[in-house]
């Protein structure tokens, strides 16, 4: 492809990105096609001789915008909205442009000391002590299951070179969090070869963050049927309702039990920027590790997560690995991000996350966080008032749990009654929420993250709620 075609399609596609930025309300939020839409529309086996850039771009527009669902729109609610941010882009471009892969120090110098720097701006940021160190990981997936590597590690079992199978000489190990833990924490105990069984879910108290007390008895009782603990996770913004786990008892406890300490503030942590948040991260610096994602709720563009350790050698430990063939002769003093975790390349995410703390800076993104923050309580007050709608969990942090009760109706009606309205506001195409359920309950949330996110827009979510709560109503009656 010559340079000068790369150079118009390049320009076109980014006019192309600045416009849509513009205006991505301009599509509807969630995709609209079926099943199996777009791969119909494109030929079934590769061209046999190259295309035009052109072409691509054309097809794109036709046959890929439509199947695609808007996470850059302003009305996205649904899950943990998220967006990409104008700087977040650029260095997304210039780091596919660069394509360096900084597995070793030497590969690519920058990228490893850009890594490093940017993690110590972002502690900075969230108020952590010095000695935490990061790295950029692609999920918080797979930073929980890092942490989770170190914390079998520091057991001192000596997995790394027996494994776990078929040993008679350990205990089963096992890792506790609340019943409202991310998916992700079970997966990690699968993969590391634990058992699904010995991902502990401990009881939560009435505002569904983990109880103290109920982990230290299941700590104790565990012990004393011979299992060996070894971590514990509590969640800074739990997924289904952001609800905040008690670290510094968490950690209390855990201490007595040896137990790593993984904090899970994948969404919630970046909240701790904004100075009247920074309570949210109350404890941590007395564990071990902590992850928090970039990609949600801090305007960068997937994916972009951060695994922050207090104990790097054990994460090293755990993972570092030397064939003849990626020895170098570089000073002691460099890091090889490739010792710390499963992947030996790297691709150059530091980039954008730096690019994105200077574009805003610390004032700014705390006043988008708190911004968000703000629009939370304002919808929030709105469901409150109005007769026939509840509040379902308190509002933490930017995301309202809610749902529409009809006078009379049970736990079943409720659910379908609010599936519907879910449905119908979700297919209009300017509003997408998401649901969960909490102890059973049937609920909506509405999640705000996005950068363009304006009080305009949960507005525009509220009336549409209220207007499909009204249809859904009629058509029931
Ligand atoms: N932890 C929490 C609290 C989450 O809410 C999520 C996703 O929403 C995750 C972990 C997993 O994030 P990722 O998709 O980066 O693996």
């Amino acid at each position: 492809v010559p340079a000068a075609e790369f150079r118009a399609a390049a320009h076109a596609a980014v006019d192309w990105i600045a416009d849509y930025l513009e205006n991505p309300a301009a599509h509807p939020v969630r995709s609209r096609v079926r099943p199996g839409d777009v791969r119909s529309a494109l030929p079934a086996s590769p061209p046999t001789h190259g295309e035009p850039l052109d072409a691509m771009l054309r097809d794109f527009h036709a046959t890929i915008l439509p199947g695609i669902t808007h996470w850059n729109h302003p009305g996205f609610f649904a899950y943990f909205a998220n967006s990409g941010s104008y700087p977040g882009i650029l260095g997304e471009l210039l780091t596919a442009g660069l394509n360096v892969n900084g597995m070793l120090w030497i590969t690519s110098p920058a990228v490893t000391e850009l890594e490093e720097l940017t993690l110590d701006w972002l502690r900075q940021l969230l108020g952590l002590a010095e000695g935490w160190t990061g790295q950029i990981t692609d999920t918080a997936s797979v930073s929980t299951f890092y942490a989770l590597a170190a914390a079998r590690e520091r057991a001192g079992l000596d997995v790394r070179t027996q494994g776990l199978a078929g040993r008679t000489d350990m205990p089963r190990l096992r890792v506790y969090c609340s019943e409202h833990a991310h998916s992700s924490i079970d997966k990690a105990v699968m993969a590391l070869g634990l058992g699904h069984e010995n991902c502990v879910k401990v009881a939560v108290d009435e505002q569904f963050r983990m109880r103290p007390d109920a982990l230290e008895a299941a700590l104790a009782a565990d012990v004393a049927a011979g299992y060996r603990p070894i971590a514990v996770v509590p969640c800074v913004g739990t997924t289904s309702i952001t609800s905040i786990d008690p670290v510094p008892a968490v950690v209390r406890i855990a201490r007595q039990y040896n137990c790593w300490v993984h904090v899970d503030a994948a969404y919630g942590g970046v909240a701790a920027i904004v100075p009247e948040l920074r309570y949210l991260l109350d404890g941590v610096d007395g564990a071990d590790s902590m992850v928090v994602n970039p990609h949600k709720w801090l305007f960068t563009p997937m994916d972009c997560s951060v695994l922050f350790t207090r104990d790097p050698a054990t994460l090293r430990q755990a993972f570092a690995l030397l064939p003849e063939y990626l020895v170098t002769r570089t000073p002691d003093a460099t890091t090889n991000l490739m010792d710390y975790g499963i992947q030996l390349g790297r691709r150059f995410r530091a980039l954008k996350l730096w690019m994105i703390m200077r574009a805003y800076g610390a004032e700014g993104l705390a006043e988008r966080i708190r911004h968000h923050c703000e629009l939370a309580r304002d919808f929030a007050g709105m469901v409150h008032f109005e007769g026939g709608w509840e509040i379902t969990a308190p509002v933490t942090l930017s995301l309202v749990c809610f749902r529409h009760v009809p006078a009379g109706a049970d736990e079943a009606t409720i659910a379908t009654v609010n599936a519907a309205i879910m449905e119908r506001v979700n297919a209009r195409g300017h509003v997408y929420l998401s649901h969960t359920k909490l102890d059973g309950r049937y609920t909506l949330r509405l999640a705000i993250g996005n950068i363009r996110t304006d009080r305009e827009h949960v507005e525009l979510a509220w009336r549409e709620l209220r207007d499909a709560a009204a249809v859904v109503g009629n058509a029931a009656s």
